[in-house]
């Protein structure tokens, strides 16, 4: 159980992939509508990506995820 997790807003983004190169898990990927999300299973939160959205498009969500 986590009690946060990065997750990506599809509003903000514009796919620009650059967080998903620097994902050291390699826990970001496309979804069948090539939207840019994380898989959660993958992540282990280390915040990487939020640092390398220029958009500001990853976000840290508060709350309790299993
Ligand atoms: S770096 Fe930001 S804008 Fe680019 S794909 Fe990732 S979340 Fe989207
Ligand atoms: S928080 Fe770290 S492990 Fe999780 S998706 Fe972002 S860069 Fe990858």
């Amino acid at each position: 159980m986590r009690l946060s997790r990065y997750e990506i807003r599809p509003d903000l983004c514009r796919a620009c992939g650059a967080c998903a190169k620097v994902c050291p898990k390699a826990a970001i990927d496309q979804d069948d509508e090539r939207r840019f999300v994380i898989i959660q299973e993958r992540c282990d939160g280390c915040g990487t990506c939020a640092g390398s959205c220029k958009l500001r498009a990853v976000v840290k969500r508060k709350g309790l995820f299993h």
